[in-house]
């Protein structure tokens, strides 16, 4: 079985959206191996999206991404990196409400940042991302 990095971002947790994206997760098969409530520091999610730190709306991202509370979860099932993707849908919530009307961030996104999931985009970074919330975990 594979192993995947599932975030709720702080505006899936301030709105409320914890409850019912779990109830999804572990509708589509998934098997939600370890879970936590934690807080990014400006450090923390500055590390975390530290592929995207030449963008333009990197600032923006810290802050939002530091705004409150997150839920990190480590999701488990075959094909478990793409199955969240594909479950999470578009990053633009927006076009997701359009293209992708029964994925988690037509749900619970408003636009292209603030879009309430998290999902990994390949093992590898499945791999670095649950290290960097559960330095216990053994993934793959
Ligand atoms: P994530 O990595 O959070 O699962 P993703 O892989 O769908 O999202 P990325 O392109 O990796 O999207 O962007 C990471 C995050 O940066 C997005 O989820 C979003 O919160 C923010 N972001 C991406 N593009 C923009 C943008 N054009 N304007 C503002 N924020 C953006």
């Amino acid at each position: 079985k594979e192993r995947t990095l599932a975030m709720i971002k702080p505006d899936g947790v301030s709105g409320n959206y914890t409850e019912e994206i779990k109830r999804l997760i572990v509708e589509a098969g998934f098997n939600i191996v370890k879970e936590k409530l934690t807080q990014l520091d400006k450090e923390a999610a500055s590390a975390f999206y530290d592929e995207h730190s030449s963008r333009s709306f990197f600032p923006h991202l810290v802050s939002y991404m530091t705004s409150g509370p997150v839920v990190v979860m480590v999701l488990e099932k075959g094909d478990a990196v793409s199955d969240w993707r594909g479950l999470i849908g578009p990053t633009d919530a927006q076009k997701a409400k359009i293209s992708h009307p029964h994925s988690i961030r037509a749900l619970c996104g408003k636009d292209s940042q603030r879009n309430c999931v998290h999902g990994s985009d390949s093992t590898s970074s499945a791999e670095r991302e649950i290290h960097f919330f559960f330095k216990d975990v053994v993934s793959g």
